[in-house]
C-alpha cells in the first residue's frame, strides 16, 4: 500500500508526528485575556494579525473599556477598526457581542466559560454575532485549554490535499471529523492546530505549494495524485 492510501486515521497520527519534529513544540500558555482574545479574533477575519492589532489597540485607546465601546457611535467604532477588513459589519458586531455578554452576565466578562463543559460553550459562543465554530474553538482551546480543535483556512486545506478529510467536507465539519482521531488533550491539539497553519503559511501554500520540500508528501494524496503526474504545473 502507498502512503496516500493510508487512512485517515493512520495518516493523521503520522502528520502530527512529522509535524512534531518539522515544527517547534509550543506550551499552550493563554496569550491574551478572554476578552481581548474573543474580540480580536473577530476582528482578525479576513485581515493579517498587524492591522487586527492595530485595530484593537486603537478602538481601546478612543473608547477607554469594553462599557465605552459598547457605548460608542456605531460610526465612530467602525472608522478605529477600519485597519480590518469589513469594518462596517464588524462595529455592530462587537457592540452586539458585548451588549449580549453583559445582558446574559451582567458584566462584560467571559471568565465563566472556563466551568462550561466543552458543548454548553460552543452552544453559548456560536449564538454570539459574527462567532462561529472558528473563533469559539480558537477561544476554548487558546484561552480555557479546552481539549477543541480550531481549523482556519490553512489547517483547512493542509488536511483535505494530505487526505485526512473528504473533499466534500465543510470547514465546520471538518472541526468535529478531524477531533475525533486526535488525541482529546488540549496541548497535542493546540501544537497541531499550529503546526498545520505554520506549515498552510510557509509550505502548503494556496497557490503552487511547495510539494518537493514538505515532509508529509509520502502520504499526500495531493502530492501523488497531482503533483507527481505534473498535473498543476508552476505558471
Ligand atoms: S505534499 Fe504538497 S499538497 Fe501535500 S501537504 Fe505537502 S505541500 Fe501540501
Amino acid at each position: 500500500m502507498e502512503g496516500y492510501e493510508l487512512p485517515a486515521e493512520e495518516k493523521i497520527v503520522i502528520t502530527h508526528e512529522l509535524l512534531n519534529q518539522e515544527y517547534k513544540r509550543l506550551v499552550l500558555d493563554p496569550r491574551r485575556s478572554h476578552m481581548h482574545e474573543l474580540i480580536s479574533t473577530m476582528l482578525s477575519h479576513r485581515t493579517n494579525h498587524a492591522d487586527e492589532q492595530q485595530a484593537y489597540y486603537t478602538m481601546l485607546e478612543r473608547f477607554g473599556d469594553w462599557e465605552g465601546v459598547l457605548n460608542a457611535p456605531e460610526d465612530e467604532l467602525a472608522d478605529a477598526v477600519s485597519t480590518t477588513r469589513y469594518p462596517l459589519q464588524k462595529a455592530p458586531q462587537i457592540q452586539q457581542t458585548l451588549r449580549m455578554i453583559k445582558e446574559d452576565r451582567g458584566e462584560i466578562n467571559i471568565d465563566f466559560l472556563a466551568d462550561l463543559p466543552i458543548d454548553e460553550a460552543m452552544a453559548w459562543l456560536t449564538r454570539l454575532p459574527g462567532v462561529g465554530p472558528k473563533t469559539a474553538t480558537l477561544l476554548l482551546l487558546f484561552n480555557f485549554k479546552k481539549p477543541v480543535l480550531p481549523v482556519d483556512t490553512h489547517v483547512f486545506r493542509v488536511s483535505q490535499r494530505v487526505g485526512l478529510i473528504g473533499a466534500k467536507i465543510t470547514a465546520n465539519k471538518a472541526h468535529d471529523v478531524l477531533l475525533e482521531m486526535l488525541p482529546k488533550d488540549a496541548t497535542e491539539l493546540f501544537n497541531f492546530h499550529k503546526h498545520l497553519f505554520w506549515h498552510g503559511q510557509k509550505v502548503c501554500t494556496w497557490s503552487y505549494p511547495k510539494c518537493e520540500k514538505c515532509v508529509l508528501n509520502g502520504i499526500c494524496n495531493y502530492y501523488s495524485q497531482v503533483r507527481a503526474k505534473g498535473i498543476d504545473k508552476a505558471a
